[in-house]
């Protein structure tokens, strides 16, 4: 396999601080925004966007996690159903404008989880995505909103990424098979 490096430590600190930007400004009142990671990577870029609203804001954000379990071995998605297993949302969804936020973005079939879950806790007034890489591949009619890096991948490709928090450094790594 070739291993291309797509985006180092620097660039991506660059693109959570332009994502919490867009996230800060194009919220109509942002004391009504809370985060949703989604299990693993998404919920480490959902406490740092939350640092960086704070740091550049003032601004607290509520964050709360989801946790979905793919049940898969490979990267074909195809008629595969993401199954939510934990879901910890320590505020009221009610009327609340979230971003679920995740590292990849690819068939939309997670996000359509999390949707599900979500609507199962509350009535938000508005529910986006924000993903550090949207490598295509959709098989739902879902986007991101705030996007890192939006990368032409095929389907059997892979996007590793490295966080700080559990790699012990930044980058996104596309594996090619
Ligand atoms: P989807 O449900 O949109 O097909 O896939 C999104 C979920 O699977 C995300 O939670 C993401 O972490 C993971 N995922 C999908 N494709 C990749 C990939 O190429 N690399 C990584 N690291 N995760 C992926
Ligand atoms: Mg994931």
């Amino acid at each position: 396999a070739h291993h291309h490096l797509v985006m180092e430590s620097d660039a991506m600190s660059r693109a959570l601080e332009r994502m919490a930007r867009e996230i800060y400004q194009e919220a109509d009142d942002p004391s009504l925004l809370a985060l949703v990671g989604i299990h693993t990577g998404g919920v480490f870029l959902a406490r740092r966007l939350g640092h960086i609203l704070k740091n550049l804001y003032g601004l607290s954000v509520p964050i709360g996690t989801l946790d979905i379990n793919l049940y898969r071995d490979d990267w074909s998605r195809l008629h595969t159903q993401p199954k939510v297993r934990a879901t910890v949302l320590p505020f009221s969804l009610e009327d609340k404008d979230i971003v679920l936020v995740d590292d990849v973005l690819f068939t939309g079939r997670t996000i359509r989880a999390a949707l599900d879950a979500l609507m199962d806790y509350g009535r938000p007034k508005r529910v986006r995505v924000a993903a550090l890489v949207d490598r295509g591949h959709r098989e739902l009619p879902i986007c991101a909103h705030f996007v890192g890096l939006e990368l032409k991948t095929r389907s059997d490709e892979q996007v590793n990424v490295f966080l700080q928090e559990k790699d012990g450094a930044d980058k996104v790594v596309l594996e090619c098979r």
